[in-house]
């Protein structure tokens, strides 16, 4: 509520001090009888006070006496203090098994409606799904109650005790369009401003293509991306971003599910370095007391180190930065890392093999466990249903060379790809990706044996052509969603590597790393994926940042 504006009574013990200001000092010329019109001003401003005092002392007693005749008196207003803790039915839980039952709800107002002195209705939105309430004046329920409830503030939280009703049509604007719910009694927890920056409802239409406002067929705002994001809190409330928010977290729980399954163990390594991990200019320099540090581009460098240091099969989840100025679909400057490493015995197929199960598991089991997020989701994005997933239920697996041939079949220039001197670019992934689709009938698949070149110093060449590297992508409808690779555990050949990629081996930075082969490292690969980018191509999202809490990229760093 908004608080009184009206001027405040002189407390008592101010007010000695306040006729001292007055009073004329000792000394000092007694003041000069006041003029006629002055007389007549101060009269006139009695006369007014004392208006205004009747006016108050009116409305005052209009107050109490409507009080006196409310025969709603308890049943809303703000939530008691000493309210007895009713047990509350979430929004997921109701159903038209509840018809005539009395239930109790948290949830916000979405939206407010008086239709007539006696009667309003309510839509009531908790996390994103949305029922009807309606309150009639009928005793116990008052004009005063109905009244109260239709002036609540869009967005505001209240606690409604109602009994659930078949509605005499189902309302097609709610979610649960079987029900609505009959107050009893509303009290509100938590009050939001009267003007939001933006309307939850406005943010449930997809953001347009283009970062101008503009308005849908109703007429109707579609509010941009980026004041979306600007306003995340607000945009977060929708019920698309309540189910992409739940996916994301899928995903983590399907990776760390998986990894422990198979033994892995759990590492949390340092995101603050004295050196940047993997050399190149794309680290945030940070400034560390009297000197400076870096943050981490990757934990490559310390999963190592850790299976050097007998641990056999590590994974991590964490945040990665990168100082890229890639203002793109799919680049941003933080974003969440699902890191792996495991020792392998004879072939580092055994570690490919192990995370194309990794992959089939957490798209498989995304479809399953969470079909109702990606029902909703489709809703906006209609591509999040359609994710094509190999029948077979294992990853389709092609080299490097047969996608540059793919590509070539299709009429793409791939000659500096075919030289080694380029890594494939983003619109040849995507083209690739169509190429797959058509082809094989699958949107997730893996490419092996990249050139040496495009890959960093400590990738393993091919031990039957060094032009090549145990090394290999993985895609989702031709987007990179993971890099990884056989690394370099001889520490001779490692320098070498180092030195043939132009990077120091002996550069402060790199000694506990190179420290870590020296006393001995078995083989293992490994490989990194972007929580953000499976999300993202998953559900066929056209923006990273749609499937990101909070984005960071070279624009943004709020909120
Ligand atoms: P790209 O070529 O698309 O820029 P990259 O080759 O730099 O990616 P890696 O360094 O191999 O990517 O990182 C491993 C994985 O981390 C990527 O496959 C991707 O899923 C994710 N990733 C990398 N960079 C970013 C980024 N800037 N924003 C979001 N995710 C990223």
């Amino acid at each position: 509520m908004a608080e009184s504006t009206l001027p405040q009574r002189l407390k008592p013990e101010e007010a000695p001090e306040a006729a001292a200001e007055s009073a004329p000092a000792a000394g000092e010329a007694a003041p000069a009888a006041p003029s006629k019109s002055a007389l007549k001003k101060a009269a006139k401003q009695k006369a007014k006070a004392e208006k205004a005092a009747q006016r108050a002392a009116q409305e005052q007693a209009k107050q109490a006496a409507a009080q006196a005749e409310d025969t709603a008196v308890g049943l809303y207003g703000k939530l008691p203090d000493n309210q007895d803790l009713v047990p509350a039915t979430s929004f997921a839980q109701l159903s038209t098994d509840h018809y005539d039952k009395e239930v109790t709800v948290v949830a916000r107002v979405d939206n407010a409606r008086s239709q007539s002195a006696k009667l309003a209705f309510l839509m009531l939105r908790q996390k994103g799904q949305k029922i009807q309430a309606v309150i009639a004046a009928q005793e116990p329920i008052s004009r005063q109650m109905v009244k109260w409830t239709s002036g609540l503030n869009v967005n505001s939280i209240v606690e409604v005790t109602g009994v659930v009703k078949k509605p005499a049509v189902p309302i097609n604007s709610a979610t649960l369009s079987d029900l609505e719910l009959h107050i009893r009694k509303i009290y509100l927890i938590s009050e939001a401003a009267q003007q939001l920056p933006m309307q939850v409802k406005d943010a449930e239409r997809p953001p347009p293509a283009a970062d101008t406002e503009e308005v849908d067929a109703e007429g109707q705002p579609i509010v941009t991306l980026k004041t979306r994001l600007d306003y995340r809190v607000l945009d977060l409330q929708t019920e698309t971003n309540q189910a992409i928010t739940w996916i994301s977290s899928g995903v983590a729980e399907l990776f760390t599910e998986f990894m422990l399954k198979s033994g892995a163990r759990w590492i949390f390594t340092p995101k603050l370095s004295g050196s940047s991990s993997e050399g190149g200019s794309e680290v945030f320099e940070v400034k560390y007391f009297k000197r400076l540090a870096y943050l981490t581009q990757s934990p490559q460098l310390y999963k190592q180190m850790c299976i050097a240091g007998d641990m056999e099969s590590v994974f991590e989840l964490g945040p990665v930065f990168r100082a890229e100025d890639s203002n793109t679909h799919r680049h941003l400057t933080e974003f969440t890392g699902l890191d792996f490493e495991r020792t392998f015995r004879h072939h580092y197929h055994e570690v490919l093999d192990f995370a194309e199960e990794l992959l089939v598991f957490i798209l498989t089991q995304l479809k399953e466990r969470y079909k109702e997020q990606i029902a909703v989701i489709q809703k906006t994005f209609p591509k999040a249903g359609d994710f094509r997933l190999p029948k077979d239920g294992k990853a389709l697996r092609l080299k490097y060379m047969d996608a540059i041939g793919l590509l070539k079949e299709a009429g793409v220039d791939v000659s500096e790809q075919e030289r080694f001197e380029n890594d494939l670019t983003t619109a040849m992934e995507r083209q690739l990706g169509q190429i797959i689709r058509e082809k094989y009938d699958t949107d997730f698949y893996v490419l092996d044996k990249f050139p040496m070149a495009v890959r960093p110093f400590y990738t393993k060449a091919d031990p039957e052509d060094p032009r090549f590297s145990n090394s290999y992508d993985f895609f989702m409808r031709g987007e990179e969603i993971m890099s990884g690779a056989q690394r370099i555990n001889d520490v001779n050949e490692l320098e070498a590597s180092m030195i043939a990629k132009g990077v120091d081996p002996k550069s402060e930075g790199f000694q506990d790393y190179l420290l870590a082969f020296r006393q001995g490292c078995p083989p293992h690969a490994g490989g990194g994926l972007g929580l953000n980018r499976i999300v993202t191509f998953f559900l066929g999202l056209p923006n990273i940042r749609l499937a990101t809490l909070f984005p960071r990229d070279p624009q943004r760093l709020r909120p």
